[in-house]
């Protein structure tokens, strides 16, 4: 008789999970609550889906984990970017890495990862069954008993649990009768609201590497910073919102922030105004070009410093130069909320780590029972890596469960 195998949820990890776990003596029937499969994919990376990021180095790849992080350089060690990258292009997908290091299909079109992953789970011989919503998951002697909302129910010796990000508790009730620990979910990836922002009407302008941080912690990013019509966004602020997600829900999203516009340090940035108010003593304030910002950028940064627009450099007093530099490195503004970006967020939270052997997301207390994707506590920031996890932690599970004991 073969191995049954349960993969729960027909998002990417159960795909790639249940992919990996069919072969000649296993059954792999994968369940899905809803009456789609593979939705996130579809709309992922604004519909061009961002499957990967060209990363080959361990090392490198667990930085971009805010949860996960070390703990998983066994697993992307195993089954990395290279890997992943190697399987998709068995399968025929063409892909290209942009400037950035974010890997699309060539086709620029999530569809072609939606097919090239339905037709490995066909060839596979994966059966799937819609509209079955798990709501109970018991141990029975050699395996499992899982039941579902229509009262159905599916004996079997090993389930895998890829039912993605769950935002609130109650997403693990099916499990209570199971010793494991959580961590609390939050949302993760956001954009940060300034209600107050006297910065609205630059909205669409960019600096290509801020500093944006928390004054009085250590919770500082750096990277591109977009100006919104409701705060601002762009990878500086989401890397921080990724970063910090745990603790800027704690502060229910209401929290001060200076920008750092130039990237600089203090002693770089006023070098280098000295140099060019020096070499340009008769040029206006305003149509001075020390930095590389949108001209708009800077003339609001000389109005939020006080200095009058119709000064030449070589008039404006200490004070004056000093404000302007202050507010060049340390512009002060105030969030209160968060807007998701893109519709485009990951939740963070979920299974804790340390109930997984890391190696094949095997739940250390149960044997046949695996858990991975988004419904572990593993999350990253924007750009490929959420779903590189996906991949890895499917392909290790599932080519474990597939092994016969
Ligand atoms: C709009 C958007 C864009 C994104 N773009 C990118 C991107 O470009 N690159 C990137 O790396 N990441 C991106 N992400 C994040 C990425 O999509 C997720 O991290 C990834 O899809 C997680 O895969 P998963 O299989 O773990 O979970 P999911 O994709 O969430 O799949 C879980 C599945 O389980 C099903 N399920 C849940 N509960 C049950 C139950 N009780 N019984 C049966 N089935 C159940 C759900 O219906 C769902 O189909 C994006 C996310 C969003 C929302």
């Amino acid at each position: 008789m073969k191995k049954r195998i349960a993969v729960i949820g027909g998002g990417a990890a159960g795909f790639f999970a249940a992919i990996h776990a069919a072969s000649p003596d296993t059954e792999v029937v994968l369940f899905e609550k809803s009456n789609k499969l593979l939705s996130k994919v579809r709309v992922s990376g604004g519909g061009r889906c961002n499957v990967l990021h060209h990363c080959p180095y361990t090392s490198e790849l667990v930085k971009a984990y805010p949860r996960g992080g070390r703990s998983l350089k066994k697993a992307f060690g195993r089954f990395g970017y290279p890997e992943a990258r190697a399987w998709f292009e068995e399968q025929g997908l063409e892909l290209k890495v942009e400037a950035d290091g974010r890997v699309f299909p060539k086709s620029d079109s999530s569809e072609s990862v939606i097919q090239v992953l339905e037709k490995a789970a066909q060839k596979a011989g994966v059966r799937i069954q819609m509209q079955k919503d798990l709501i109970q998951l018991e141990t029975k002697e050699g395996g499992y008993r899982l039941e579902f909302r229509d009262r159905s129910t599916y004996d079997c010796e090993a389930v895998i649990l890829a039912l993605g990000g769950q935002p609130k508790e109650s997403g693990y009730a099916f499990l209570k009768s199971f010793d494991l620990n959580w961590v609390q979910p939050c949302p993760s990836l956001f954009t940060f609201n300034v209600p107050q922002s006297p910065l609205k009407d630059l909205m669409g302008l960019s600096v290509p590497n801020a500093w944006v941080q928390i004054p009085a912690t250590k919770w500082k990013e750096q990277g591109p910073l977009l100006i919104t019509h409701w705060g601002f966004s762009g990878p500086a602020v989401l890397k921080l919102s990724a970063w910090y997600a745990p603790d800027l829900k704690e502060r229910n999203y209401q929290f001060p922030i200076l920008i750092n516009w130039l990237g600089l340090s203090e002693e770089e940035a006023r070098t280098q105004l000295q140099e060019y108010f020096f070499a340009h003593p008769a040029k206006g304030v305003a149509n001075s070009r020390a930095f590389d910002m949108p001209s708009r950028l800077w003339k609001a940064i000389l109005h939020l410093a006080e200095v009058p627009e119709g000064k030449s450099n070589r008039d404006l007093s200490k004070k004056e130069f000093n404000r302007l530099l202050e507010n060049l490195l340390r512009s002060p503004f105030g969030v209160s909320g968060k807007t998701t970006f893109k519709e485009e967020f990951v939740t963070a939270g979920g299974l804790d780590l340390r109930d997984l052997d890391m190696q094949t997301y095997e739940v250390k207390k149960y044997p046949g029972l695996y858990a991975i994707g988004e419904f572990v506590n593993v999350d990253a920031i924007t750009g490929g890596y959420n779903f590189q996890h996906a991949w890895t932690s499917a392909y290790l599970a599932g080519s474990k469960a597939s092994k016969l004991d």
